[in-house]
């Protein structure tokens, strides 16, 4: 975050209370270079709150339950 585009904000600014706050956050992400490298620190690192790499706490659930359904899935020979 020290590189980003979120040092122009205000920390609180991806710490949203409310909907809006969450799409006004993942709209300054979207515009960052550090995007994907970002979201993948706040998954391996399981970061629960805020939003990090465009995603708000709720997408990153989803996204590592797929990827541990997929990792699951046997693999077809
Ligand atoms: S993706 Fe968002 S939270 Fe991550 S470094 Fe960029 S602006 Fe900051």
């Amino acid at each position: 975050m020290s590189t980003g585009k979120c040092r122009e904000y205000s920390p609180a600014v991806f710490f949203p209370s409310d909907g809006v706050g969450v799409e006004i956050a993942k709209k300054i992400c979207n515009r960052c270079e550090l995007q994907s490298q970002c979201l993948e620190y706040a998954l391996t690192n399981r970061i629960n709150h805020g939003v990090w790499g465009g995603t708000s706490e709720r997408q990153r659930r989803r996204i590592l339950k797929e990827r541990r359904q997929s990792a699951a899935q046997p693999v077809a020979l």
